[in-house]
């Protein structure tokens, strides 16, 4: 079987949609022919020469990387700087350099469920779901074809939420037309009123499915013209957002959690506030910068936050309200490697892939 870089990445934005990144973000394929046929996959938190190289000598010309290697436009590559670098020689060896980053973070199998595991926490859920991401369709439908139209649209991805698939309401009536000249009408007669009877159908689906949706409901309908409503919804996505919150299975004392974060995350050090001396059993997290999201580790009443990036006056804000640690970003990140393999030898177990050996972490501890 042969698979190519496009059938890689339409995998992973199967589970990531590329609609669910941040404005500021860039994750796409920022080098290299979605065409070409895949040799090899490496999987990394970050792209360097040093990535690059070792792509290359694992027979790989597919890196798949967390973090972008381009955030913004760059009018030279001449070399001067490390991203030129690192572009440069992806591009002279044919290595293809394709990033899934904040994408990967909103969703519930992204990111934060990696740290979750890591952690050992239960019933992880998003700690601040994001709205405005979700359409209801309302449509009207001969009664006998509701059934058939209603699974052509749970195909297309409308209907789902949370662990339920196939939800819909439908409430039945009478739908009236008067086919016009030129109308070549499924039912009833051109210059005739009709009454039918039809069901009235309604179902979410998350905005970025809005062409499929319409196209599939126009596909599947009987009618030549198609009676339907988009309503853009207020409510929150509970599976996509930022952060994660979960539970631990007994609690534990505060520095005896520290212990086990740093043990189980593989850390040399990390940063916290004071213990108020509280048990700790409600965990927040956000890998990478997520101190934004400290409001909402509050109000969910977490014991903890954990993330990375906080700077000095921010440690202050937790207030003797919540512990909060920071784990480094690298630290808090680099696992994210073994979840994209993860997600890849779901569909693609006969691609090589592997994950780099790189350190590629800026920093270092003395
Ligand atoms: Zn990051």
């Amino acid at each position: 079987m042969v698979y190519l870089i496009k059938d890689v990445i339409s995998h992973l934005e199967s589970i990531a949609p590329p609609a669910y990144q941040e404005h500021y973000d860039n994750s796409r394929l920022i080098t290299g022919d979605a065409d070409a046929e895949v040799s090899g996959i490496l999987c990394a938190l970050d792209t360097t020469e040093a990535v690059v190289e070792e792509a290359k000598d694992k027979g790989c010309n597919l890196i798949i990387a967390h973090h972008p290697i381009l955030f913004k436009g760059i009018k030279s590559l001449t070399g001067k700087t490390y991203v030129e670098r690192t572009i440069i020689r992806a591009i002279k060896n044919d290595v293809a350099i394709y990033a899934i980053h904040t994408n990967l973070d909103a969703v519930q199998q992204g990111v934060n469920q990696k740290i979750a595991q890591k952690i050992g926490l239960q019933q992880p859920r998003i700690l601040a779901p994001k709205k405005g991401i979700l359409t209801k369709l309302t449509t009207f439908i001969p009664a006998e074809n509701a059934d058939e139209v209603l699974q052509s649209l749970y195909q297309a991805g409308g209907g789902t939420i949370g662990q339920y698939a196939h939800c819909s309401f439908r409430v039945a009536g009478t739908g009236t037309f008067l086919p016009l000249d030129g109308a070549t009408p499924y039912l009833g007669a051109a210059g005739t009123e009709s009454r039918v009877e039809e069901v009235r159908v309604e179902l979410m689906f998350p905005n970025h499915l809005r062409a499929r949706m319409v196209q599939t409901l126009k596909a599947a309908h009987p009618y030549e013209e198609v009676a339907y409503y988009l309503q853009a919804l207020e409510n929150e996505h509970q599976e996509v957002g930022s952060g994660m919150i979960g539970q631990l299975p007994e609690p534990m004392e505060g520095r005896e959690f520290l212990r086990h974060v740093k043990k189980s995350m593989g850390l040399q050090v990390l940063k916290h506030t004071a213990l108020s001396g509280k048990k700790i059993q409600q965990v927040a997290l956000c890998g990478g910068a997520g101190i934004f999201l400290l409001p909402a580790a509050i109000h969910l009443k977490a014991d903890v936050f954990i993330t990375a990036d906080i700077k000095y006056h921010e440690f202050f804000d937790a207030d003797g309200q919540i512990t909060l640690a920071d784990i480094g970003h690298y630290e808090s990140e680099i696992y994210t490697k073994e979840l994209l393999k993860d997600l890849l030898s779901q569909k693609f177990s006969n691609i090589a892939t592997y994950l780099t050996t790189i350190v590629t972490n800026p920093i270092s501890y003395l």
